[in-house]
């Protein structure tokens, strides 16, 4: 084996090159997600998503066209770009505004010296329809059954009618129309099949790290997620002077509920506490986060929050929960809570010190007869 040659047909090359630019965008998307998860960078991955992957496809599809532009086989390289085109408007969720699409298609035009054929600007229109068409197959209707069908009913006819668009411009045989038909097609599918590997497997990850921060009893962030959230906050306090508040509480004689009603009735008080207080943080302020640091002990962090400011919050989630009525059977179990809270001091040295006050305070409730919410 050479350089010079390879004894392989074209159209190998071509499958592990689509395959090696599908690679190179999602290993560099990555790398780009965890970079701006470590730096803190509040950008969503949906937002990096779209305009990483246009950009990406931009240069990619101008990078090959810019090695035969203007020539009388500017052609040749159609296949990757309707690849490239696909993998925008299906697979990547792109939310453009399609006002966007005509400009790029013009400048694309402008720079393949195409603007004088008619055979072009009918390719530019079907290669915009085709790119909404797709788009709204997948951005709107994501649940659709039998996907790979639909995603095939819009590829084979919109690739042969691009297909035939440059056949009328360039003049080749009805043969090779009918061949890059084909290998598009093939393309089409490996795109599919190779998108749907890697989805997946990113779907899985996901998965697991939501398994490694949630309680999956009460749906909330467990103690491995409050400890990362604790130190971040507790850091940018500490650099920023912003305020930030604590509160804890733990269920008052739940043991006993756990003896008379048994263990199941126990997690479903778990649940309804939890999802009472969910439901009191989502009427109030997203950006309070809720946690379950220990079996019925629970722990909210109140970023950019000063003692008062926690205050009508803290009130609604005690009064929500001693108020709660949990059926078991013909009885009804009342419920209580005891709370501590605190905000963040400049004499706290590590999150440890903040963390020990507001849990001295809950103990006070706890000792002073339970029930009951100590601020200090
Ligand atoms: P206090 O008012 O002093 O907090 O009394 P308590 O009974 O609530 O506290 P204690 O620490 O004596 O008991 C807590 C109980 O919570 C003991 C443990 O079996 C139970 N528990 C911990 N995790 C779970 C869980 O996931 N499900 C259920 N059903 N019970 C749990
Ligand atoms: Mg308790
Ligand atoms: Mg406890």
């Amino acid at each position: 084996m050479t350089w010079s040659h390879w004894q392989v047909p074209p159209f190998t090359t071509s499958v592990f090159f689509v395959l090696g630019v599908l690679t190179l965008y999602w290993v560099s998307y990555n790398w780009i997600i965890s970079w701006t998860h470590t730096h803190q960078i509040k950008i969503a991955d949906d937002v990096i998503n779209t305009w990483y992957g246009l950009a990406y496809m931009v240069l990619f599809v101008f990078g090959i066209q810019s090695l035969i532009a203007g020539q009388s086989n500017a052609w040749e390289f159609m296949n990757f770009e309707l690849i490239a085109i696909t993998f925008c408007a299906y697979f990547l969720d792109i939310r453009i505004p399609y006002t966007l699409l005509f400009p790029i298609v013009l400048v694309y035009m402008v720079f393949d010296g195409s603007l004088g054929y008619w055979q072009s600007w009918a390719h530019a229109v079907t290669l915009m329809v085709f790119f909404v068409i797709l788009n709204t197959a997948h951005t709107r209707f994501p649940n659709v059954r039998r996907p790979f069908i639909w995603y095939c009913l819009t590829v084979i006819p919109f690739g042969g009618l691009l297909w035939f668009w440059m056949k009328l411009k360039f003049n080749f045989s009805w043969l090779t129309l009918g061949e890059e038909w084909l290998y598009l097609m093939i393309f089409e599918t490996l795109l599919y099949i190779y998108v749907s590997m890697l989805t997946h497997d990113a779907e899985l990850r996901l998965q697991l790290a939501k398994f490694a921060s949630h309680d999956a009893l009460t749906k909330t962030g467990n103690f491995a997620a409050y400890t990362e959230n604790i130190e971040r906050l507790f850091q940018q306090s500490s650099r920023d002077g912003r305020a930030l508040s604590m509160m804890m509480f733990d269920i008052d004689h739940f043991k006993t509920i756990n003896d008379t009603y048994g263990h199941s009735v126990g997690d479903t008080v778990l649940k309804e506490v939890a999802a009472t207080v969910q439901t009191v943080i989502s009427a109030n302020d997203d950006q309070v986060s809720f946690y379950r640091t220990g079996g019925e002990e629970f722990n909210l962090l109140f970023p950019g929050y000063d003692v008062a400011a926690t205050k009508p919050i803290v009130d609604q989630i005690f009064t929500a929960i001693n108020h709660l009525e949990i059926h078991a059977g013909d009885d009804v179990i009342q419920l209580s809570i005891s709370v501590g809270v605190s905000a963040i001091t400049t004499d706290d040295k590590a999150p440890m010190d903040f963390y020990n006050r507001v849990d001295r305070n809950l103990y006070y409730s706890k000792r002073h007869g339970r029930m009951r919410i100590t601020v200090a």
